[in-house]
């Protein structure tokens, strides 16, 4: 038997060696990676560069206790700082606990507690991002959830005019694309409403980024395609190129209430997670390399375009090097189908393909991938017929 909780219902597929875009299992046989980890490693598996930093700061030093400075962690905050509406950084290991800090830094900043957050959204499992999270089943079975969140629809610019007259909203909290919730990006109107309605009432405008954000759409930060000034960023994912690390970004204004004493965590700015994300942002935050990345999005989106001709697809969507496929049924059965034609790619809710290539993926290999999904769907329509 397994001795392993079983929380996730895993493809059988044991992953032994991965480089760059492709991956390796234990018979041989050797994929297209278009899932990295979740958005994860996103220059790849195992970076040069990356592997390089890592390995040095395994001789030197693992880990100091927050008590001590650290000037790792001051560099990467200097690099987030320097790529964002923000100027202030706190570390922490994962998107759900950014999440979790961005929650507290904003009830204590505004001494109010309502957040505002949307339908289908995803910000992690633990109590307050479970609570934030716009899906019921994630929290089924889990008994009372921490109060205070409300869910409006996404993408309705009007939406928000129900809460027009509520007093103690703290936050709005949103996605510029919903990863989980079945690759949707924002349109521009419902955010310029979002962030007049912060304005008004004086609530903080926080924007998750652990899955957007680190160069995933063709720039530092999701929001950046739309002009928004977020007080709080959260990012983890691509943060460590697969070293767990996971940071809030919040404008200066808010330091007093991350005051000594207030919000911590041991492992928070590891040294190694901090010489990995040191090494990551060094490369992605290059504007060559994020111009690269738009224009590899774009020919992804349009070569997926092509796919359109199945009856089966519904919807092409997607920024950057993040794209979801909506097709009219279940993608559970194409997946495994798109497995055995060498290509990785994950669900996003029930009916959607999610891709999401390392940022350094070749056209070549973008090609490649879209002939296989070409194959896949081809078989597929033929058999349904
Ligand atoms: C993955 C994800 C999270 C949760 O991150 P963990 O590291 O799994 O805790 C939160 N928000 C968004 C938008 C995500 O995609």
């Amino acid at each position: 038997m397994s001795h392993l909780f079983q929380t996730y219902s895993r493809w059988n597929i044991h992953i032994k060696k991965a480089k760059g875009t492709l991956a390796v299992d234990e018979s041989g046989k050797t994929y297209l990676d278009f899932v990295q980890g979740i958005a994860v490693c996103n220059l790849g598996h195992c970076p040069d560069q990356v592997t390089a930093a890592v390995k040095k700061q395994l001789d030197n030093l693992w880990h100091v206790s927050n008590l001590f400075q650290n000037g790792l962690q001051e560099k990467v905050a200097e690099k987030l700082a320097a790529n964002s509406t923000g100027d202030l950084v706190f570390f922490c290991n994962s998107g759900a606990e950014a999440n979790e800090a961005a929650i507290k830094l904003a009830r204590k900043h505004t001494q109010k507690t309502k957040i505002i957050t949307f339908q289908q959204s995803f910000h992690g499992r633990t109590f307050a991002g479970m609570a934030a999270t716009g899906q019921e089943k994630i929290k089924q079975g889990f008994g009372p959830m921490l109060s205070g969140f409300y869910y409006l629809p996404y993408n309705d610019p009007d939406a928000l005019k129900t809460m027009e007259d509520e007093e103690g909203i703290a936050a709005v909290m949103l996605e510029t694309i919903q990863g989980e919730g079945g690759v949707i990006p924002a349109n521009s109107e419902f955010l310029q409403e979002v962030q007049a309605f912060c304005r008004k009432k004086q609530a903080l405008l926080i924007v998750d980024e652990v899955q957007t954000g680190i160069g995933r759409t063709g720039k530092a930060f999701g929001y950046e395609h739309e002009g928004l000034t977020p007080d709080i960023i959260t990012v983890a994912k691509g943060l460590g190129s697969g070293f767990p690390a996971g940071a809030v970004i919040g404008k200066k204004g808010l330091s007093s209430a991350f005051s000594p004493g207030s919000h911590g965590s041991t492992f928070g700015g590891n040294m190694l997670a901090m010489a990995a994300a040191n090494a990551t942002l060094e490369i992605i935050f290059e504007k060559s390399f994020l111009d690269e990345v738009c224009g590899k999005g774009e020919y992804l989106q349009k070569e997926l375009e092509s796919l359109l001709q199945f009856p089966l697809v519904k919807d092409i969507r997607g920024k950057g090097l993040i794209a979801g496929i909506e097709l009219k049924d279940p993608v559970q059965p194409l997946i495994e189908e798109l497995q055995n034609e060498g290509l990785l790619v994950l669900p996003a809710g029930s009916n959607v393909i999610r891709l999401l290539p390392p940022l350094t993926v070749t056209v070549q290999e973008i090609t490649e991938a879209v002939q296989k999904l070409n194959n896949v769907l081809t078989r597929h329509t033929a058999v349904t017929q």
